[in-house]
């Protein structure tokens, strides 16, 4: 509870236990007169140790709390306490702040806390009555002793009255502080169990706080790694940045190259027209040179039978020849023969008669005699051979022909034509002859 300057510290508690007796007031006037300061002079008992804030007031006897003090003095603190603790202190109140009826007050010493230490004797404010001063002066010692008597008995009411009031005052002030202290136990249960709740929302937060430390060095250290991550992308990024502009350069000359090829194309495109025009036109060509292989072919296959007959019949030739040969070899030893023979007859002849001019014309015409001798008749002579015996001449004659005549018939038949182009080929050369007539195949 703060307090100003003005105001002293009070309580509502009023009475404390054995509390009244430790400031002692002493020479406490019965009257003070009205309009003169008022010295207040008290001690302090040995248990008792004053503290700055303690004040003395003046109250109205029957007062309840120290809050109904009238006017008040702050005490004087002693300089050394353990010297000065039962020496009389005292403390002045200026009239003008003293109270100005002719009730009953009293002095009360109040600590810094608001508890009432020490109480005075009553008194009143106001002069001496004369006849106070006449029964002292002027009356006799029983009367004297009765007025004092009188005076004691209603200071002894009024005692009496002042501890009834301080008695309930008291009471009053226990039962306070039991509903006080109830209410302080309370309280403190509830300050316990605040104190726990207290500690148990700490150790709550504390682990709250090392949660959300350990998540805060989490999200720190992801957060360096998003760092570097960052730093990697955009390392990446630029790199990317760079192959992008790379690719859009090659793109752009892939689209030129596309370009020229696209020209080349339709030019390309162009020349296959213009070869599938010729294609045409040449397989047409080819068409026509095909009909025309395959009449040449034909051709060439008639010419090849008549070929083929033509050499037939030159081998049938070829075998006539041979036996012709054969003949002419017989005919022409048995010539030799016969000349022998004629020689001989000739030398046989000379040695009995003279030589005659025509003796080779005998001798041919024995040769002719010996004609019919032969064992195959000659076949290029059979009209001569049914006629009858020519003569000398007519038989060389004969002979001469039947040497010419084969010979024409020999070459007619042994000779080779080509069919195609006319050339002649004698009959010893048939290969070449063959192979003449197929080259015009080719
Ligand atoms: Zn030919």
């Amino acid at each position: 509870m703060e307090k100003t300057i003005d105001e002293p510290p009070t309580s509502a508690v009023l009475l404390e236990h054995c509390s009244f007796s430790q400031v002692v007031f002493s020479s406490v006037e019965k009257f003070y007169v009205p309009g003169g300061d008022v010295t207040c002079y008290y001690s302090f008992t040995q248990q008792f140790v004053p503290r700055r804030k303690d004040w003395i007031g003046i109250f109205k006897v029957g007062w309840k709390t120290t809050r109904e003090y009238y006017t008040f003095m702050w005490v004087a603190l002693p300089s050394d306490l353990n010297k000065e603790s039962t020496k009389q202190q005292e403390v002045q109140f200026k009239a003008y702040y003293l109270p100005k009826d002719d009730e009953h007050y009293q002095f009360c010493y109040v600590d810094q806390d608001g508890v009432v230490r020490g109480a005075s004797i009553p008194f009143q404010f106001r002069p001496e009555t004369e006849e106070d001063i006449v029964v002292v002066t002027t009356k006799g010692k029983v009367e004297e002793i009765e007025q004092h008597n009188e005076e004691l008995l209603q200071e002894n009411q009024e005692l009496k009255d002042s501890c009834a009031s301080l008695q309930k005052q008291n009471s009053d002030a226990q039962a306070e502080l039991q509903s006080k202290q109830e209410a302080l136990e309370a309280l403190q249960s509830i300050n316990k169990k605040l104190e726990q709740k207290m500690e148990e929302q700490k150790a709550c937060w504390e682990t709250e706080l090392l949660q959300l430390k350990e998540y805060n060095q989490k999200i720190s250290s992801e957060n360096e790694k998003m760092g570097l991550r960052v730093e990697q992308l955009q390392a990446q990024l630029s790199t990317q940045q760079k192959e992008m502009e790379e690719l859009v350069l090659r793109d752009q000359d892939k689209t030129e190259q596309l370009q020229r090829l696209k020209n080349e194309n339709s030019q390309l495109v162009l020349s296959l027209t213009e070869q599938k025009e010729q294609k045409m036109k040449l397989e047409q060509t080819v068409e026509n040179m095909k009909k025309k292989e395959t009449m040449a072919r034909k051709k060439q296959q008639e010419l090849k039978d008549e070929n083929f007959a033509l050499s037939r019949t030159l081998s049938d030739n070829k075998i006539v020849s041979d036996v012709l040969k054969r003949e002419k070899e017989k005919l022409e030893r048995e010539n030799d023969i016969l000349k022998k023979e004629n020689n001989r007859l000739v030398d046989y002849m000379g040695l009995h008669s003279d030589s005659s001019p025509d003796q080779t014309q005998s001798s041919d015409q024995g040769a002719g005699r010996q004609n019919p001798g032969l064992v195959y008749g000659n076949p290029y002579s059979g009209i001569q051979e049914s006629s009858p015996p020519p003569s000398l001449h007519a038989a060389v004659h004969a002979d001469k022909v039947r040497e010419q005549t084969p010979k024409k018939q020999q070459m007619q038949i042994s000779c080779l034509n080509c069919p195609v182009c006319g050339e002649v080929f004698p009959p010893t050369e048939e290969q070449v002859y063959e192979d003449h007539v197929f080259c015009h195949s080719l």
